[in-house]
């Protein structure tokens, strides 16, 4: 049995969900995801590892149908609500997935083109009620999710992971962030991500805990929930806490101090997923009293490095490995550096199967000693990693120099008029690369202003050439900035 079945099986009747003023039990959970699963096993004893793609709010449905696909032997592939209809064929191309889950409210959005692809459209509220069919016995060895990564550097790559390899991933989480039943964790993440469904939904069921979704992103219905005093843990991207903290500058001190004092009695907030602005870390300690857990993944790797649970969480640092992670620092050449920055390189039973229907792709993502190579450049000051950037978008190659974006980008973000900024390379013929910021002011500065402060704060080759104004930075659906997106602005 596998372990997430085994688990509901022990924790029974213990709410497992609550979504508004609904709550179920990890056996409602069991008995839904069979249900599933015989719905999907209406033709077929065992789906033998075929992708299913699901589009389901969060709630129930969406764990019911996780788990209905795993129950039924099938490779489970959810799908952003946010996506357009492209991007939803594009997964769905890429994958082969012959069977679609979605709720009600995505039905007209799916229905002309499963149709005409031959895609079996199953729709939550219209499921047929079948009898229940036995259940294959699945390996764990066998391959349980395809998840897409964020596309913030180039088309997204569907990412195959066992559920041995998710299970890895779960424990190693467990173990770090000491996950306990009573945890009460809230989430506000989407769920086409690892951040959502490994570290927010999967660990806390893993150990008994529960879940608690919101029915619609915002900062005031996020708080509204908080007030309830009994989450306890949160986990979110840099820009959720960026949102949050604009909103309580708007409170009254009064309600300020009250929300202060229902935060602070959480057990733990996290942040990961891109660089955590030291700026935001420290507002949000001021205005929750929590200091943010910062940590490192990515999709092909589950979560790899961690500041401590107990210990100092350092500003700007993601910490150490986590356990069963090993991580090492290597150069070109994939040989070791020590005391130099170096890329990140992964081995370990978190780490994915293959990019699905990518051999080649796989192939030159691993060394020939089988480590992982993420592509982001790092480097250990006192034990504690600190992430430089990645080495496609955010490495300055420039005059021999290599500039980390992330540096720069925290030095202008001091800056009092800077409400948020980018730094990026553009082509240069004498210095290989510039460095150029995209900034979202407060108050309107200008560009002589931001260069006479970065010159005042680094030396020259540092400080950006050219500067272009924007409203907001360009981001997706994880709220990552598409640095790719910003280079041609400055090309006038
Ligand atoms: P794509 O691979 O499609 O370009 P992506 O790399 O953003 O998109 P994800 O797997 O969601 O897709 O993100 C992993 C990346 O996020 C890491 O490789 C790293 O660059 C970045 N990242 C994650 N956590 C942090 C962090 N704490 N600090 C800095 N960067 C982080
Ligand atoms: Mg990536």
């Amino acid at each position: 049995m596998l372990y997430f079945q085994k688990n509901a099986l022990k924790f029974g009747e213990s709410t497992a969900l609550l979504s508004g003023s609904q709550s179920h039990t990890y056996t409602t959970l069991i008995e839904h995801s069979e249900k599933v699963a015989s719905v999907l096993l209406e033709n077929e004893s065992d789906l033998n590892q075929s992708p299913v793609a699901y589009m389901v709010e969060p709630g129930l449905d969406y764990v019911v149908s996780q788990w209905g696909i795993w129950l039924a032997g099938g490779i489970a592939v959810p799908v952003a609500l946010a996506h357009p209809l492209e991007s939803i064929k594009y997964i769905l191309h890429d994958t082969g997935a012959k069977t679609f889950i979605c709720s009600a409210a995505y039905k007209s959005l799916l229905k002309d083109f499963c149709e005409a692809s031959g895609i079996r459209l199953l729709v939550w509220g219209e499921m047929p009620a079948l009898h229940q069919r036995s259940l294959p016995t699945i390996d764990a060895e066998r391959g349980a999710m395809i998840l897409y990564t964020s596309g913030t550097t180039s088309l997204p790559k569907g990412v195959l992971s066992t559920h041995h390899g998710i299970e890895s991933q779960i424990k190693s989480l467990v173990e770090a962030w000491k996950y306990t039943a009573q945890d009460h964790t809230l989430c506000v993440l989407p769920l086409h991500h690892i951040h959502g469904i490994i570290n927010v939904i999967s660990a806390t069921l893993y150990v008994g805990g529960k879940v608690e979704f919101l029915a619609q992103f915002s900062a005031e219905a996020i708080f509204e929930l908080f007030k309830k005093g009994d989450l306890n843990v949160f986990m979110a991207v840099p820009t959720i806490y960026f949102k949050l903290i604009a909103y309580l500058e708007t409170r009254s001190e009064q309600e300020r101090m009250e929300l202060k004092k229902y935060m602070q009695a959480f057990r733990l907030m996290i942040s990961g997923s891109a660089a955590l602005p030291v700026s935001v870390m420290e507002k949000w300690e001021a205005l929750s009293g929590q200091r943010l857990l910062e940590r490192y993944g990515m999709t092909e790797i589950g979560m790899a490095i961690s500041n401590p649970y107990e210990g100092e969480r350092r500003a700007g640092h993601v910490g150490m490995p986590l356990p069963m992670v090993q991580v090492r620092l290597a150069n070109e050449e994939n040989m070791e550096v020590v005391g130099e920055p170096g890329e990140i390189q992964v081995k370990g039973p978190t780490v994915f199967k293959e990019y699905w229907g990518k051999q080649q792709a796989t192939e030159e993502a691993f060394t020939s000693d089988g480590w992982f190579k993420t592509g982001d450049v790092a480097e250990v000051q006192d034990h504690y990693y600190r992430i430089l950037g990645r080495n496609s978008t955010d490495i300055i190659k420039s005059g021999g120099y290599k500039l980390s974006a992330l540096e720069i980008e925290e030095v202008l973000r001091t800056h009092p008029n800077v409400d948020d900024c980018s730094v990026v390379g553009l082509p240069d013929e004498e210095w290989g690369e510039v460095v150029a910021a995209a900034v979202v002011l407060k108050v309107e500065t200008s560009s002589e202003d931001l260069n006479t402060y970065m010159r005042s704060k680094m030396p020259a080759y540092r400080v950006p050439r050219k500067y272009v104004f924007l409203s907001e930075l360009p981001r997706n659906a994880m709220g990552k900035v598409t640095k790719n997106d910003l280079k041609p602005l400055f090309i006038k």
